[in-house]
């Protein structure tokens, strides 16, 4: 019988000697705050990336806001993005004062079904309403990048920006095209849950020069320091407000572990990956679960998925046949829980919270496939730091329950 200590937690980050040493040397530099470790943490994430600005922030929500906001989103704008997110997605178009447009999800890869997109976006152009219309947020799901040629096609055909919400979504590939280099801008997120982590912290990625600028300035204060190279009499303490700005910098203790778990990046991706695929073998063949990864419509490269994208696994998350068995997706957890597995639910759709409710009016059926599947999904444990009897316990806690729970076919 396994103890309450040998409870087997959800997420785990990998924190280890690099890490350690990196924030130590940190501290001892009497340089906390914003200095040279963000400044390196910034040039080797650009450099990986591939993209010519990279921004780094206190969190993912920090850098959606200031993407947002640089690209001139203002009061009564339109944004769509789709409601299975977490809050930050959608609350920061609240910041602006502007309105979420959802869009439901394909049940496969729980990302924006790009077919409901341009329904949607024709609608408002056949009512003559799509004026307000000013930006795609799309959110690559548990770390599976969404359908970007049809995104960045429909959104260029109708002048609408698109800034991804990427928080799932390091290091993954869309067509060899890393996320990061695709949308206008691509928001990241290093909370500690994440596939790399700072604690907290974000990264903004773009090639536009003038959008950069802005974010980098009002993500300290709207303060621009340019103005006393131009005032030669003034010294460098002198600096000018160019706007109302905001307090998103990231510190160097944060910078110096994103340094160290950057460099991990691909290691720890080539573990989740090892796990992913282990869980597939084992799920496979049970017809109670749905397991992730693998789009219908993609299965023609010999059932492989990774020759059109490359998933992150940020998260591994199964959904149950409801009508083949005998217990539902919060008895399912309460069984995993008192087999000692952690898990988790991403997410609970936004249109069903009370404020989006409230405020838009939403009914669960709004966005159908959200809803149906909010109520069979379950995130698994999957990090790099799973030892292989991790592993193992979760494959046999799952298929135990199904086993238990089966309904006889007659
Ligand atoms: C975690 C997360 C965010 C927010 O990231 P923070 O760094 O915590 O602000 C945004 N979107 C999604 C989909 C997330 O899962």
């Amino acid at each position: 019988m396994k103890g309450i200590n040998d409870f087997l937690q959800f997420s785990l980050p990998t924190i280890e000697r690099e890490e350690i040493e990196e924030v130590l040397d940190t501290l001892k530099s009497g340089w906390l705050t914003t200095g040279s470790k963000v400044k390196k943490f910034e040039n080797e994430f650009a450099k990986y990336i591939g993209c010519k600005h990279a921004i780094a922030v206190n969190s993912c929500t920090a850098a959606l806001h200031l993407a947002l906001e640089a690209v001139g989103i203002k009061k009564g704008d339109e944004i769509i993005t789709s409601p299975m997110t977490f809050a930050a997605t959608a609350e920061i178009v609240h910041y602006l004062q502007a309105k979420v447009l959802f869009v439901d999800v394909e049940s496969d890869t729980m990302n924006m079904d790009v077919n409901k997109l341009e329904g949607l976006i024709k609608r408002k152009c056949r009512n003559g309403r799509k004026r307000k219309l000013k930006a795609i947020i799309p959110v690559h799901y548990g770390g599976y990048p969404c359908e970007m040629d049809s995104i960045m096609g429909i959104a260029r055909k109708h002048d609408l920006k698109v800034i991804e919400d990427a928080a799932h979504a390091f290091p993954a590939y869309y067509k060899e095209r890393i996320i990061g280099t695709i949308g206008d801008i691509t928001c990241f997120s290093f909370y500690a849950t994440k596939t790399i982590t700072t604690g907290e912290g974000g990264m903004i990625a773009t090639d536009r020069d003038e959008w950069a600028e802005r974010m980098r300035i009002m993500s300290l204060h709207g303060i621009t320091k340019d103005a006393w190279k131009r005032y030669t009499s003034e010294g460098n303490w002198y600096y000018e407000i160019v706007a109302p700005g905001y307090k998103y910098n990231l510190t160097d203790i944060a910078a110096a572990l994103g340094i160290a778990q950057l460099r991990k990046a691909e290691d720890f991706w080539k573990r989740r990956n090892q796990i992913a695929e282990i869980y597939k073998n084992a799920f496979k063949d049970l017809e109670e679960i749905e397991i992730p990864g693998v789009k219908k419509i993609g299965e023609s490269v010999e059932g492989s998925i990774f020759d059109q994208v490359r998933h992150s696994w940020h998260l591994y998350v199964i959904k149950l046949n409801l009508e083949r068995l005998s217990i539902d997706r919060n008895g399912f957890i309460d069984e995993l829980k008192k087999k000692g597995i952690g898990t988790s639910v991403h997410f609970i759709p936004l249109h069903i919270h009370p404020y989006y409710r409230e405020t838009y009016g939403y009914k669960p059926s709004d966005f159908p496939v959200s809803y149906k599947n909010y109520k069979r999904i379950i995130s698994l444990p999957l990090y790099p730091k799973m030892a292989a009897e991790d592993v193992n316990r979760v494959i046999e806690a799952v298929t135990d329950i199904v086993v238990k729970n089966r309904k006889t076919r007659l």
